[in-house]
């Protein structure tokens, strides 16, 4: 299978240094958003997407499932620097990778990066944010409204590098010829909000590398207070076994999404099965359910409250602002309830579902930045003790 790609990647309007990254060297494609203060965003990004691109020959002709692999390396290798460096404590980033082979693509997702194809006219979104915001939305808790303006949108489950497990999305796709696919940080779908206009740059520019380049200029227009990464790969027409064109543009989706910390991963096989299903949008859909029912069923940690501070419990969360029904595994005294903004104090008091202890500390450690941690700006010096206020009137999922 032939691709022309186009890539791109930008400092954007705002931020002083580019913590973003990507790689691209066929079969294998991936970008990365590092976060963490001073230079481990960059880091982590640099790290994560070196340990992917060291996979790319052991990757060739094996399962393409084995990229769970390399993106857990990816994370053993992160996580120890963040450990042995006090500097880069912290660090992580998010990473979304694309294995072409075999008329499909696997792709490994970690984060709130994106995976998008565009087929015809039709622009679909392959992978999942892992977000707290998106993980509401799913859940019901909240509407797509919402949840794209929501102060804590920005705050990830998880992150390549931010602790000993990690949950990897898996998800491979059938190709066709003149398929394009779209790996993009989050500077670009994070701050124009509007997949529509992301799908008009995609269908104005055939050229890979103008269009990468227009996307970046879309992201600009819009503020571009964000690195902004964006990598095009087009499937060269005839190279694919799949037909150019077809009578549905939705993806096929030929293994579904999967992903999971709490059971050891199963045994890996050689070649995925091919298992076409039909209405590729309802199916997605329906995955998605699976992977939110997943997720959600069974007592699991919450991170919530207990007499006045921030908890760790177990057990399930309240629906509909009702308390959680749980035990308290362990109260983070240093870290009242009154110290966080208002609307996570109304998140923890009903429970937020968390994977692991090590996730609820991580969680909570983003907590109280009203902006998440990546829109935080730097605190700057004042003649006079100011005190910053909460603004309290945002709405509360
Ligand atoms: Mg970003």
């Amino acid at each position: 299978m032939e691709l022309r790609t186009g890539a791109r990647t930008d400092v954007g309007l705002v931020r002083g240094n580019n913590q973003d990254g990507y790689r691209s060297d066929h079969p294998l494609h991936a970008v990365a958003d590092g976060m963490g203060g001073h230079r481990g965003g960059e880091i982590a990004s640099d790290l994560a997407l070196d340990v992917l691109s060291s996979w790319k020959d052991r990757l060739l002709d094996e399962d393409p499932q084995r990229l769970r692999e390399a993106i857990q390396e990816a994370n053993q290798t992160v996580f120890r620097h963040g450990q042995d460096d006090e500097g880069l404590a912290g660090m992580g980033t998010t990473l979304t990778a694309a294995l072409f082979s075999d008329g499909n693509v696997t792709l490994a997702h970690v984060g709130d990066s994106r995976a998008y194809l565009l087929r015809g006219n039709t622009l679909s979104q392959l992978t999942e944010d892992q977000t707290l915001v998106a993980q509401w939305e799913r859940e019901g808790k909240i509407d797509a409204g919402e949840a794209e303006h929501h102060p804590q949108r920005h705050i990830l489950r998880q992150a390549v590098g931010s602790g000993a497990d990690l949950d990897v999305d898996m998800t491979t796709v059938e190709l066709r010829g003149g398929d394009r696919l779209l790996l993009a940080t989050d500077g670009l779908h994070g701050v124009v909000g509007d997949d529509e206009r992301i799908k008009e740059t995609l269908l104005a520019h055939d050229d890979p590398e103008t269009a990468a380049a227009e996307l970046v200029e879309l992201a600009k227009a819009a503020g571009g207070n964000d690195n902004i990464t964006v990598l095009v790969l087009d499937v060269v027409a005839d190279t694919a076994p799949g037909p150019a064109t077809g009578d549905a543009d939705e993806p096929v989706i030929v293994s579904k999404p999967s992903s999971g910390t709490r059971k050891a991963p199963g045994r890996l096989r050689r070649n995925p099965r091919r298992v076409a299903l039909t209405a590729g949008a309802v199916a997605l859909v329906a995955l998605i359910g699976v992977i939110a029912f997943a997720r959600s069923a069974g007592p699991a940690y919450l991170l919530g409250t207990s007499d006045g501070y921030v908890a760790l419990l177990e057990g399930t969360p309240g629906e509909g602002g009702e308390p959680p029904d749980a035990e308290v595994v362990e109260v983070y005294r240093d870290v009242p309830l009154s110290d966080i903004a208002k609307p996570s104090r109304e998140d923890l008091r009903s429970g937020i579902e968390v994977v692991s202890p090590r996730e609820a500390e991580r969680i909570l450690a983003q907590l109280p930045r009203q902006l998440g941690p990546r829109d935080t700006p730097p605190p700057t010096p004042s003649p006079t003790p100011v005190r910053i206020s909460v603004p309290e009137e945002t709405p509360a999922p």
